[in-house]
């Protein structure tokens, strides 16, 4: 039986590698001869065991993980790590953030609840469709630590590399772009990132933390909220949500065979690159919201001339089995979201379809 499948542009829970799926579903009766699907099995178990090895080692190969970092497999969203990195890391100094868009907001409301935060640089006057250069920041020295979102999902705006924050800690939010580019983990004392928009299912929270991190947090915390308890009980401590870092680790070793980070780097930018020719070569018809050094590799987003024709464009486009455009409830217009999976025919595709449709309205 053949499925129809079509090509979703959704930012998130979004598209995975059809290799993926088709692992999954061959083995998802039975686990590698063990007589039970992963979703049945105890986190005590072996095969378990080895699944979180699997994806802890497959993640450390392409991201270059020093030994002195610890990957965790969390639960509650990024959100839940808005409060989770002021509760561990403040100890009663101030926290410099530097707010890029709508996910950085969130961040930035929950780490008020915990203590003090500075704006070291605000976008919100340019409608958040930039990023800053370094020089252009404003950081306090003594800072518990820096955080920053690398991607902007909503705005799709994206640093094309880490901000220079001196001697802070770095932290940053990587939920829409962690794997898909080569980055320089030394830089970062902690990286979070949702699995949802670009490395599985929704469920689990990345977490790579530098071990010398684990060393500021104070000792009232819940259990839960504590990294020291998750690093030490290798993301085991209460039932982990098995079955996504189940296919976190077959998303990750899809992405071993593809090349690694390098060459799905190069994939992506040539991905987005065919999107933003359409726009740059449409007169106007087409406007992208981030400014060109800002624009994001993961979420393109733009603008027609009327909602009116916003909404043409994505009725259009569903039924040419280009899905999921529209962009999200708070800034309208388009998105397609082009993460790792998206394979360049989609995104070939949706190109052909802006220029056919700019030419019958424009
Ligand atoms: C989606 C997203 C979040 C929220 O993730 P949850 O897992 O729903 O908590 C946070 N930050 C960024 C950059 C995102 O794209």
């Amino acid at each position: 039986m053949t499925v129809e499948r079509i090509y979703n542009f959704s930012a998130g829970p979004a598209t995975l590698p059809l290799p993926v799926l088709e692992e999954a579903k061959e083995e998802f009766l039975s686990y590698q001869g063990s007589g039970m699907s992963v979703l049945e099995m105890s986190h005590r178990s072996k095969w378990i065991g080895q699944i979180f090895e699997n994806a802890e080692q497959n993640l450390r190969t392409l991201l270059s993980i020093p030994k002195n970092y610890h990957v965790l497999f969390l639960q509650g969203g990024a959100r839940l790590q808005f409060a989770m990195i002021p509760m561990n890391f403040l100890g009663g100094k101030s926290s410099d953030y530097i707010l890029t868009g709508s996910w950085g907001k969130y961040a930035v409301d929950e780490a008020k609840s915990q203590g003090a935060v500075r704006l070291a640089w605000n976008g919100q006057d340019d409608n958040f469709n930039r990023v800053p250069k370094s020089s252009e920041l404003d950081l306090d020295k003594n800072a518990a630590y820096v955080h920053y979102t690398s991607n902007e999902t909503i705005q799709g705006v994206e640093f094309p590399t880490e901000p220079e924050v001196g001697d802070v800690p770095l932290v940053c939010d990587m939920s829409s772009d962690l794997i898909s580019r080569p980055i320089d983990i030394n830089k970062y004392s902690l990286i979070y990132s949702g699995a949802q928009k670009n490395a599985g299912p929704a469920g689990v929270t990345m977490v790579i933390i530098r071990d010398d991190m684990l060393s500021r947090i104070p000792d009232c915390l819940p259990k839960m909220l504590d990294y020291r308890v998750h690093a030490d009980k290798k993301s085991l401590y209460n039932t982990p949500p098995v079955f996504s870092v189940y296919i976190v680790s077959l998303v990750t070793k899809w992405l071993l065979g593809e090349g690694g980070l390098a060459k799905v780097h190069r994939h992506n930018k040539e991905k987005a690159q065919l999107l933003y020719d359409v726009i740059d070569g449409s007169a106007g018809f087409y406007t992208v919201h981030a400014t060109p050094e800002s624009r994001s590799l993961m979420n393109v987003t733009w603008r027609l001339p009327s909602e009116e024709l916003e909404k043409e464009f994505i009725e259009a486009a569903k039924a040419k089995g280009l899905s999921e455009l529209k962009g999200h409830r708070s800034v309208g217009g388009i998105r397609a979201s082009i993460y790792n999976a998206m394979p360049r025919e989609g995104v070939e595709s949706l190109s052909q379809f802006m220029t056919q449709f700019q030419q019958d309205k424009g």
